[in-house]
């Protein structure tokens, strides 16, 4: 029997987030050879351009629920058009981002199936006529593999560990609008988002950026963040913080990677005045290469860096982003 494999499209920024098309990789890993199909499905407000893109990722079919109600994301409104589309495709697999939006409508669609859910997948694999899904556990210092004994599955794939599909030869896929049900008026709503304002994170998304510049309470202030941010735009990186630098009042909380921070897997992740505690390392061990700046040499931050630099960190980043400059001109 042939299976539908459906993935829950993310938009952020005016733009398709890189996930969606993580999701249709994954959806592709997954697939196997004897008509299994991709369904990706967008739900949001004026998604052409969006659906448009997401259809030249190598899917079959784009459903799109595009509806003024669904500008901005809200369970009230989301989760019946979700349901709908559910009902419409009949997936075999539900895959969405580990992002604020995947982890709130993936519990509520495993609840409507009566599926079982993984959480935070980094990888998938075809094994022995099943899938083998890989997640961290203990922030970061063990995996579980796990699979499903019978679908429906639901998951959630962490950003930035599975490499994106490319745009396939061979045109875009159908894109057709969802048959979701009419919107049931404000008066049903339990709350009504009017408008979502955006905290000042920088230009590149934390989550999906491949290099990030990280400060620590070494920074010593607001203004201890510049060189960094240089850092940052030099190698068009986004800037995360430590804890740490967040309580010291010197960046916001949006920055804040670790256990209650973001969890970021970038290919290079550069540590300023970071000690290295348990609870950051929970948000960025895994990225692929780590440079650690310290001070300290005996900070921990170095236990799990590839690269280490002892020494003063206002010294070494205008010093690391002048010869970056150069190579990079
Ligand atoms: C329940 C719980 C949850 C938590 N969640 C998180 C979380 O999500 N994320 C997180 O980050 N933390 C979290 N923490 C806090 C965590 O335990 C640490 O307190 C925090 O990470 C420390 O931040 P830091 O490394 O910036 O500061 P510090 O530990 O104070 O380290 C500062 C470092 O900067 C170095 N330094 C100082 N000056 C310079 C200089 N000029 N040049 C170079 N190096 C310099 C020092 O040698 C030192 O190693 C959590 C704690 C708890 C209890």
């Amino acid at each position: 029997m042939s299976h539908t494999y459906l993935v829950i499209g993310e938009i952020r920024g005016g733009k398709l987030r890189q996930v969606t098309g993580e999701l249709v990789q994954a959806a592709k890993l997954a697939r196997r050879d004897n008509g299994d199909r991709i369904v990706a499905a967008l739900l949001g407000w004026q998604l052409e351009t969006f659906a448009g893109e997401l259809a030249r990722l190598g899917v079959d079919q784009v459903l799109v629920a595009d509806r003024p109600e669904l500008e901005h994301y809200n369970p009230d409104t989301y989760f019946p058009a979700l349901s709908a589309i559910i009902e419409e495709t009949t997936p075999h697999a539900v895959f969405f981002g580990h992002t604020a939006v995947g982890r709130d409508l993936a519990p509520q669609a495993a609840a409507l199936l009566g599926a079982g859910q993984i959480s935070d997948v980094v990888a998938l694999k075809q094994d022995g006529g099943g899938l083998l899904f890989t997640r961290p556990l203990y922030a970061g210092k063990a995996f579980e593999k796990k699979r499903f004994l019978q679908g429906p599955i639901i998951a959630t794939f962490r950003p930035n560990n599975i490499p994106a599909a490319e745009p396939a030869d061979g045109g875009a896929a159908p894109i057709t609008e969802a048959t979701t049900p009419a919107p049931a008026g404000n008066a049903s709503l339990r709350s009504i988002v009017k408008t979502v304002v955006r905290k000042a994170a920088g230009k590149v998304d934390l989550t999906e950026a491949r290099i990030v510049v990280s400060g620590g309470r070494g920074v010593k202030s607001a203004e201890g963040f510049r060189p960094l941010e240089e850092l940052a735009q030099v190698l068009n990186a986004a800037v995360g913080a430590s804890r740490g630098a967040c309580d010291a009042g010197y960046c916001d909380y949006a920055l804040q990677i670790g256990q209650t921070g973001k969890v970021v897997t970038p290919e290079l992740y550069i540590a300023c005045g970071i000690s290295g505690a348990i609870q950051h390392l929970a948000g960025m061990s895994q990225s692929r290469i780590i440079i650690a700046v310290n001070k300290d040499p005996e900070a921990p931050i170095f236990q799990i860096a590839d690269y280490g630099i002892v020494g003063d960190l206002f010294e070494i980043v205008p010093l690391l982003t002048e010869e970056l400059r150069q190579a990079l001109a």
